[in-house]
């Protein structure tokens, strides 16, 4: 069953998402040659904790690390090594925070130094994927038109779309239904409503959409070897449209300005 939230959850949720926007943007500043996803993900632990909240990954279904850290071939879930990323690399980090009992998650990939034109649009178009997802996002749609969006839009340039993990439902856990999946057809599944809550999280690969899982048993890359990028906002969905609620404050009021002229 799907959960739409009062007032007073929502409320929460902008809480927590704002939180978990701060420290994802954080650690984008702190991405160049030579860091280590064990340093991203120290930082992020301690960022979350200070902020009063818990590191949702911490201990889901035994993951060890506070973010998932996936560079270039790996596409989610990827553990944190002390090994420095290199020029060149892109990597995906994906975060969770629970505050007041209430989850936001949010993901994106970001390029260490300078990257290459490929990878520079491959990310340029699952951030555009992203945000046609969350445009989607509109009570009397269906979960069916959000995939569309976002498989109409990746398909333009070829890209294999991860169909065998998804998007989700968000609220008091981090996974409610329903399951959003990055592809679909329109007006088909279940229908949208005021105060759902989703995390739409496209993950685009450069070769086939076809998925392994190391033998870490969580670290999940293409089959192919070849790169992947991946974006993920927590959005509510409001009678005036989709709210994005992992935004930091500064993105908040960016957004406003321009929404205003
Ligand atoms: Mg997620």
């Amino acid at each position: 069953m799907i959960f739409a939230k009062s007032a007073k959850d929502l409320d929460k949720m902008r809480a927590v998402g704002e939180l978990i926007a701060e420290v994802r943007e954080a650690l984008r500043a702190m991405v160049e040659p030579g860091i280590s996803t064990l340093d991203l993900n120290n930082a992020a632990d301690k960022m979350i904790r200070d902020a009063g909240a818990i590191p949702t990954f911490i201990g889901y279904h035994g993951f060890p690390y506070a973010i998932c850290a996936s560079v270039n071939h790996e596409i989610v879930h990827g553990f944190s090594k002390p090994d420095p990323l290199k020029e060149g690399d892109i990597i995906s980090l994906d975060m969770a925070a629970t505050y007041q009992g209430f989850v936001g998650d949010t993901a994106t990939t970001v390029p260490v130094g300078k990257i290459s034109d490929e990878l520079e649009l491959l990310i340029r178009v699952t951030d555009e994927c992203l945000a046609l997802g969350i445009e989607a996002s509109r009570v009397n749609n269906r979960i069916g038109d959000i995939g569309w969006a976002v498989q109409q839009h990746a398909e333009k340039f070829g890209y294999g779309i991860v169909r065998d993990y998804t998007g989700h439902g968000i609220g008091r856990k981090m996974h409610e239904a329903p399951q959003i999946p990055n592809y679909g057809r329109p007006g088909t599944k279940e229908k949208i409503r005021a105060g759902y809550c989703f995390a739409i999280e496209p993950m685009l690969n450069i070769g086939t959409e076809e998925t392994r899982t190391l033998s870490d048993k969580w670290t999940v890359v293409t089959a192919d070897g070849k790169p992947s990028a991946h974006a993920e906002h927590t959005l509510a969905v409001t009678p005036d449209g989709p709210e994005i609620l992992t935004l930091t404050k500064e993105q908040k009021s960016r957004q406003k300005a321009a929404s205003a002229t």
